[in-house]
């Protein structure tokens, strides 16, 4: 039976990429798989390499190792080089990069190939098309100095899938909005994607936006992928304490394991995996359940209220600080006292010494 590697590949396959600058990794062996439609964000702090990788599979950068496979295809490997122009790849720079002398219409049309290749009367209603997409129509006169920083984005959202790019790639895609449009362009990004199916690769040091936007997660430290998963694998079963830390709110407590289960000061509770002997349990604050009680073993020092949620910080009586996370609407006020309960299952990692 012949294999279509069209039908098969995953869109975008990386093995042992390795870049560095200057004889420094940027990128150091980075693997990495993206499934057709699928949106994978690279998520890391500043200088984790994040952009160079982006850079890597757009073709401005160009690996010292490793390859690069688009639909089955190599692109970049150790006698593969297919530079950025023949990669057929969308990109959204995090500047936007748009042409201040050309409007809309004219921005989005730049996306696309030369007249001549398509016929204008195509061109136009392919424009039409990617700007009622990206819900900009009526608005194809103005130039991008006369739009907001949301309308920006979509001219360069249009910009990159007019072409119908199988792969998108955008860099900090948010970055330059301000908070309360963020996440009406979070949205709108998800439906755009969604409607074209297509590819996408997002780079954002923002967890919150990772985790929302994204099928797939990839954590980057140090030029490389510590952990790959879906957001919710990522939030509750992360492979170490130090991503668990990165990726959301995190509260370390001390136990000891025994197979399926942990024994800590909060009670014995399951766990997501097996382990032995003296862990580090993670406790997200949202999984601590807080009962008033004159006479718990945990007061309520601090108060933070964020209006859909707040976070209690809580002293046990052994000293232990912990934070939990609680609904808009609690009896507990900083001074009272109450019992603490957690929800699991929980994951652990070996303890540090
Ligand atoms: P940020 O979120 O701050 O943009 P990043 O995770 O995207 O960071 P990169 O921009 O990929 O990180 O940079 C990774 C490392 O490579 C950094 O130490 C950076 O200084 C270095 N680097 C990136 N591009 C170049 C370059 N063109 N020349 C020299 N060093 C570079």
């Amino acid at each position: 039976m012949s294999v279509d590697p069209m039908v098969d590949a995953p869109a975008i396959r990386v093995r042992g990429a390795v870049r560095h600058f200057d004889g420094v990794p940027a990128v150091d062996g980075v693997d990495l798989d993206v499934r057709r439609g699928q949106v994978l964000a690279l998520l890391g702090p500043s200088g984790c390499g994040k952009t160079t990788m982006l850079r890597l599979l757009a073709g401005f950068e160009r690996p010292i190792a490793g390859a690069i496979s688009v639909d089955g295809v190599q692109v970049a490997g150790p006698r593969t080089w297919v530079p950025a122009e023949a990669r057929r790849m969308g990109m959204v720079f995090q500047d936007y990069a748009l042409f201040s002398h050309l409007d809309v219409a004219g921005n989005v049309a730049f996306g696309l190939p030369r007249p001549g290749r398509l016929r204008s009367r195509s061109r136009a209603e392919r424009v039409r098309e990617v700007i009622d997409l990206v819900g900009l129509a009526g608005l194809e006169d103005r130039k991008p100095h006369e739009l907001s920083g949301g309308q920006q984005q979509r001219v360069a959202l249009a910009r990159a899938l007019a072409p119908g790019p199988p792969v998108l790639l955008l860099d900090e895609p948010f970055s330059n909005l301000d908070a309360s449009l963020r996440a009406q362009v979070r949205t709108e990004l998800v439906r755009i994607l969604a409607v074209t199916g297509v590819t996408a690769v997002l780079v954002t040091h923002d967890q919150e936006e990772a985790l929302s936007v994204a099928d797939d997660v990839a954590v980057m430290r140090r030029g490389r992928i510590l952990q790959q998963a879906t957001p919710e694998v990522l939030y509750h079963r992360p492979h170490d304490r130090s991503i668990a830390a990165f990726v959301g709110d995190a509260e370390f407590l001390p136990g000891q394991s025994r197979g399926e289960r942990v024994l800590t000061e909060l009670g014995e509770l399951p766990l997501h995996h097996t382990a032995h002997g003296p862990v580090e349990v993670l406790l997200r604050p949202e999984a601590l359940r807080l009962v008033p009680d004159p006479d718990g073993r945990a007061v309520v020092v601090a108060r933070e209220f964020y209006g859909h949620d707040q976070m209690l910080a809580l002293r046990m009586d052994n000293g232990r600080a912990l934070r939990a996370r609680v609904g808009p609407i609690t009896p507990l006020h900083p001074g009272q006292r109450c019992t603490v309960e957690v929800d699991g299952p929980v994951s652990a990692y070996p303890a540090q010494h």
